[in-house]
């Protein structure tokens, strides 16, 4: 397609701001160019942490002679089309703004040739004027240079770091594409050393191998996970590799997501990776991770900021689930101490009836108090909004205040949601009680078999039947929540439960939603003010916090607007 500039209503949909913070951006921006024009061999130059040069080279398809000044117009692009277009994205690059935005703050040349051109075009911007246009001999490609970043905004130059750091973030970003993008041969030179060169021979292990050296690369471990399509999900992949529990960092750089092709920070995805890891390192160390998202682009939203580092997901807490089980398989896989699995085994002495108070925070939790966070990702926010407990009514109901008016919980239905969600999450371990007396359990043929078909599943809810006679078991601790009705009963109503759910969901399924009704608070529970403002906050939280696993409403909004026509206020 050929450049041009997007037209006004294109233009204003698209997330403005500032793309060019620090030397790393312009490297990022140059060579995601170079990876939508097709290249398979990049070449990157830097001197001076990439405030005074930086260069970037590829074979790519390089632009065509009448077109390269549009390249540096805001808003012209060869990527974008029509408004739609931004809704299923298939280049890196999408609104632009990068040449042009780089040209505002530094000196830049682009040498450039396409295949059925017989010479190339090089154009020299100085102060946002071109100070030189000319036809000149070229390979097929481009090179852009750039010089002397933010020399005319010394502001802006004041919050660089030092040289040695702009480098390291160069480096830290050009080794995430090399491994992301395997297929094409990243070289990388500082200050005149050779500090990268991958094989670009397709393989992820030989690209990391180039950067951590081969005996790291060789211990790091493949994950590969699918989310089925089904009501709730779309297809969606996880790819990747991630070190061993014996193989660790003091930091989180070597932490990197991919979705769709594209490099993004997300707390919320760091996070669930970390959980994952939850009781195979030690406090303080990180693992290397490279993940790669394949999610339908209509799932997800590039768009959102500026230097498109962040994006927004439609279903967050599908994503974070997947992510989680992914890194989790993968280490139980290689792995002998099964975490999550082997606590639910060991019966813990102090139990809450109703542990509503003392839960973990949720991903979206710690993502509002981490002050890292607090750069304001627009994953952390849940769909609810935070609401302001009230009191409750009929032992049944929780009254809340939200941003715009009242809310009414209703509050089986919200623990039901909740618990289910976490359980599907794998987010932490069930609570166990743990039974002085071994208790014997009888149960039916239909019981038995799906108890013998669910066992993994069974086992994270925190059952572990011993075998004890034909269609019997022994049981050392149940799930706390479950507690009230005795051992024996906790388990076959379970299993009740799951057999005469209706049809449309999976036994697994039908097993969460039993576990999670039965272990909900009930109606006629009266709450204290504090869980029903944990309840309130897990329910913020939750991937889908308006209906129950069942499908029934977990509250009803009265708005400020309904409210005061009711009272004829207006
Ligand atoms: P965007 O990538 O969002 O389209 P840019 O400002 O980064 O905006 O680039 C503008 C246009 O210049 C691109 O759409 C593309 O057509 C062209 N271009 C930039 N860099 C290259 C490159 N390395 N190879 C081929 N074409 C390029
Ligand atoms: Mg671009």
């Amino acid at each position: 397609m050929a450049i041009r500039v997007l037209p006004p209503e294109i233009a204003s949909r698209i997330a403005a701001g500032e793309v060019i913070e620090r030397p790393s951006s312009v490297v990022k921006e140059l060579v995601e160019n170079s990876l939508d024009a097709g290249a398979t061999r990049i070449h990157i130059e830097v001197q001076g942490g990439g405030i005074r040069f930086i260069q970037v080279t590829d074979n790519g398809c390089g632009i065509p002679p009448e077109e390269v000044e549009l390249a540096l117009q805001r808003h012209a692009t060869s990527k974008l089309a029509a408004i739609e277009d931004l809704e299923r994205l298939t280049t890196l690059g999408f609104r632009g703004e990068a040449l042009p935005s780089i040209a505002s703050v530094a000196e830049v040349a682009i040498l450039t040739r396409v295949a059925d051109s017989p010479v190339g075009s090089y154009i020299h911007i100085r102060d946002g004027k071109t100070v030189q246009k000319a036809s000149r001999g070229s390979p097929i490609g481009s090179t852009v240079t750039m010089r002397n970043l933010f020399r005319s905004v010394p502001a802006r130059l004041k919050f660089l770091k030092s040289p040695v750091t702009e480098s390291e973030r160069i480096a830290t970003l050009v080794s995430n594409y090399a491994m992301a993008y395997p297929g094409a041969k990243f070289t990388l030179l500082m200050d005149g050393r050779r500090s990268l060169d991958t094989p670009g021979n397709g393989s992820v292990l030989d690209a990391a191998a180039a950067i951590y050296g081969g005996e790291t690369a060789r211990s790091l471990l493949a994950v590969s996970c699918e989310e089925r399509a089904s009501a709730l999900y779309m297809a969606m992949t996880l790819k990747g590799y991630i070190s061993p529990p014996s193989l660790t960092r003091a930091n989180r750089q070597y932490i990197s997501f991919f979705v769709n092709g594209r490099w993004i920070q997300s707390r919320v995805l760091t996070y669930a990776l970390e959980q994952a890891y939850q009781g195979f390192l030690p406090t303080g160390r990180h693992p290397i991770a490279l993940l790669n998202l394949s999610i339908p682009s209509e799932e997800v939203d590039c768009n959102v900021h500026p230097a498109k580092s962040e994006v927004r997901f439609r279903n967050e807490g599908a994503i974070f689930t997947l992510v989680q089980k992914g890194v989790r398989e993968a280490l139980l896989r290689t792995s002998p101490i099964p975490g999550l699995l082997d606590r639910s085994t060991v019966p813990s002495p102090s139990w809450q009836a109703r542990p509503l108070s003392q839960q973990p925070p949720s991903a979206g939790a710690v993502a509002r108090n981490d002050s890292e966070t607090k750069a304001a990702s627009p994953l952390a926010r849940s769909v609810l909004p935070v609401l302001r407990v009230v009191g409750q009514v009929a032992s049944t109901y929780i009254v809340a205040e939200g941003p715009d008016g009242l809310y009414l919980i209703d509050q089986h239905a919200a623990h039901e949601r909740v618990i289910f969600d976490r359980l599907r999450s794998s987010r932490e371990p069930v609570q166990l009680q743990g039974l002085l007396e071994p208790a014997v359990v009888e149960l039916t043929p239909a019981q038995d078999a799906l108890l013998q078909k669910e066992a993994i599943r069974l086992k994270e809810m925190g059952f572990t039947p011993e075998a004890f006679g034909e269609r019997s078991y022994l049981l050392r601790a149940i799930p706390a929540s479950l507690s009230r009705n005795g051992p024996a009963r906790a388990l076959q109503e379970l299993l009740d439960g799951a057999l005469a759910e209706e049809a449309g969901y999976d036994q697994a399924e039908k097993l969460g939603i039993t576990f999670a009704c039965h272990s909900a608070v009930r109606a006629g529970d009266s709450l204290s003010q504090k869980e029903m403002e944990e309840l309130a906050r897990q329910l913020e939280d939750a991937a889908l916090p308006n209906t129950c696993p069942h499908g029934r409403p977990t509250l009803v909004h009265l708005s400020a607007d309904h409210l005061e026509r009711e009272f004829g206020r207006r």
